[in-house]
């Protein structure tokens, strides 16, 4: 089957095409045809569509809105240029998946899509305000572009982290506002600590209920999460996706007396507080530079900038207490696993987190370390390190591609 594997953000809709089935999956043996972003939807849209072995291609148009969005990429698809000789026509695409940010309570595995899901994704918009719309936008679109025949599903950033025991996902706040507002962690990246803890275990050759790892997804947005016997049992983001390790821009944990304390010395808002600590906080809040990492690293390298170099400290301290935290809510780990784009690509970012933690077993291999960058995957401690280390590229789309054919199929999900 060719599933299209759609993630719509309120202005962006990044896509994968990808060949996969359930024999496919059995041999590991899924194709990725074509891949690409739009970003700025709504005025001069950017596009850059990449058919898998081609050069990609960019371009600017104007794009009204989502659909417009969904309408370019299966024309684009279908057409002589994408040089995709398997996709010729819509009726080439045969599912559809879509990234879901929020699944609340309600979705603990990735689901077809009807109108009853429909609705229910949209009673999850309190707990994702900015997400969940810009979701449903994308299956709306892809309802009109593909008609409502075509089988569609969702698979939720939350839904592997339902695992939680309440002891995990409840906060110390009154109970009655769990009972009447749902206010609890929920966790994110979901689908990219599914992913890494899967792989590990091929990796490995051991079962689910042998998978005890703790992963560290370090992009852009940071999580790590506690997986006991193949279970997400604890993970750092909470009610929304601002809580745990300091990010690119948010500030992760804090005193939530903060909030308070900031809006009356500086005059703002709770919603302009919230902003703050979204967006101008975390590496570029500690910096005065910038959320990326690679130019952070460059410019503590170069230029011995001091706060930069903070910045890159907080960073890694705050991932190596969650490391500490989880090992002891888990009763140790066999592994450590790194993956987003600081964890798949910083060698320097993975040996600072592991810095200090050879007490508990865990012993480096700088050689090792220093090998895997770029998309690949494997171990970077030593053989004989207590505690192992791994660098394992994420692939949520896969993961997507992979539950869109099972749901379609009617096979069990392997979470
Ligand atoms: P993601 O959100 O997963 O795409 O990750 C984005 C983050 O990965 C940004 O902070 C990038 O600076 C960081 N990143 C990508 N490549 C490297 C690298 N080689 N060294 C350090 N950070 C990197």
């Amino acid at each position: 089957m060719n599933i299209l594997v759609l993630n719509c953000g309120s202005s962006s809709v990044k896509f994968q095409l990808i060949a996969t089935d359930v024999e496919l999956i059995a041999q590991n043996a899924d194709r990725r045809l074509a891949r690409g972003v739009i970003e700025r939807i709504g005025g001069e849209a950017i596009i850059t569509l990449h058919a898998e072995g081609r050069e990609a291609q960019r371009s600017t148009a104007p794009l009204r809105d989502t659909r417009a969005a969904v309408e370019l990429i299966i024309r684009w698809a279908c057409s002589e240029t994408s040089g995709i000789d398997t996709v010729k026509s819509v009726a080439d695409v045969h599912a559809i998946g879509h990234r879901v940010v929020h699944g609340g309570e309600r979705f603990t595995h990735s689901v077809l899509i009807t109108d009853e899901v429909l609705r229910g994704i949209e009673d999850c918009i309190d707990l994702a305000p900015l997400h969940n719309p810009a979701n449903i936008k994308g299956i709306t679109a892809a309802r009109e572009v593909f008609g409502v025949g075509l089988p569609q599903a969702a698979v939720f950033d939350t839904a592997f982290h339902q695992t939680l025991p309440d002891r995990a996902y409840l906060y110390a706040l009154p109970y009655q506002l769990y009972r009447r507002h749902r206010i609890r962690r929920y966790g994110f990246h979901g689908t990219s600590h599914r992913y890494v803890a899967y792989r590990y275990r091929q990796l490995r050759n051991i079962a689910r209920d042998e998978t005890n790892v703790i992963t560290l997804h370090l992009g852009n947005g940071c999580s790590a999460a506690a997986i006991r016997r193949g279970d997400s049992i604890d993970t750092s983001m909470g009610l929304t996706p601002l809580e745990g390790l300091v990010m690119g821009t948010r500030s992760g944990d804090l005193d939530p007396a903060i909030i308070d304390f900031i809006a009356a010395k500086e005059g703002l808002s709770a919603q302009e507080v919230e902003t703050l600590l979204n967006k101008q906080s975390g590496l570029i809040g500690i910096s005065g530079l910038t959320n990326d990492m690679r130019e952070l690293l460059a410019e503590a390298r170069e230029h011995d900038d001091r706060r930069a170099r903070l910045a890159v400290e907080i960073f890694c301290y705050r991932v190596r207490k969650y490391i500490g935290a989880y090992l002891a809510a888990m009763n140790g780990a066999d592994a450590i696993i790194f993956t987003g784009g600081i964890g798949e690509n910083s060698v320097e970012v993975r040996a600072l987190i592991c810095d200090g933690l050879q007490w508990l077993g865990l012993e480096l291999d700088e050689e090792r370390n220093a090998a895997q960058r770029e998309g690949r995957e494997g171990i970077i401690s030593h053989d004989n390190s207590r505690l192992a280390a791994y660098v394992i590229p994420t692939d949520e789309e896969l993961l997507i591609a992979r539950d869109t054919v099972r749901c379609v199929r009617g096979v069990p999900q392997r979470f």
